[in-house]
């Protein structure tokens, strides 16, 4: 029987990226905005990434009892800065924070770090809650650098400012297929998808 999950995020590029993901699974897959009109707020006061996926998965799975419900947190870690933003990586900059405002944050925390200090990493956790207490989940990371000056308009976020490993150009200068090969996020769903189709089928 075709399994259903639902995907516990209002961002249409992410249900995007799952649906296309899945595809080769028999899973019916929907999202928040095709089951709650408006959009939940949920609360993401959790310390890791992980404790903020598993807040979303259990939101959803409880509200919608016995679907399959998944979740992913991600942000920056820099290393000059004791690993912050990480879990307030959308807030950084306090409320109303834009991805200018922290991306401006971000570079006059890190004014005085020299280059070769100024290392980093995306980190994305993908939890999917298949039962009342039963979680698969998968990480993926993204090392690199973040560089003194936003250079490049695609994407989003903090993607102006971080050079990855091996390559010289931003991720905000890359396509978006060559980041899905390399992202955080790519990484972690990939992941995710070979610990799916051990279950399924
Ligand atoms: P969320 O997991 O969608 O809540 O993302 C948290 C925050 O981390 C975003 O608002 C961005 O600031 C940052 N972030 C996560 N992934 C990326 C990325 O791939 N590029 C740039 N910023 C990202």
């Amino acid at each position: 029987m075709t399994k259903k999950i639902i995907i516990a995020t209002g961002n249409q590029g992410k249900v995007n990226e799952f649906k296309e993901l899945f595809s080769g699974i028999d899973l019916s897959v929907s999202s928040l905005k095709d089951h709650w009109n408006p959009l939940p707020d949920i609360e993401e006061n959790g310390s890791a990434f992980y404790d903020n996926a598993k807040i979303k998965a259990d939101w959803v799975y409880e509200r919608r009892g016995g679907v399959w419900a998944l979740a992913d947190d991600s942000g920056l870690e820099v290393d000059a800065l004791g690993g912050a933003p990480g879990v307030l990586s959308a807030r950084f900059s306090g409320e109303g924070a834009t991805s200018e405002s922290n991306n401006e944050k971000l570079l006059n925390d890190l004014k005085e770090i020299p280059e070769h200090l100024r290392t980093a990493r995306f980190k994305c956790v993908l939890v999917l809650k298949t039962g009342p207490e039963t979680y698969l989940s998968a990480e993926g990371t993204c090392e690199g650098v973040i560089i003194t000056e936003k250079s490049g308009s695609r994407g989003f976020g903090y993607d102006p400012l971080f050079i990855p490993q091996g390559f010289n150009e931003t991720f905000a200068q890359i396509s978006s297929e060559e980041k899905n090969k390399i992202s955080h996020r790519g990484k972690a769903m990939r992941a995710l998808y070979k610990e799916l189709q051990k279950i399924i089928d």
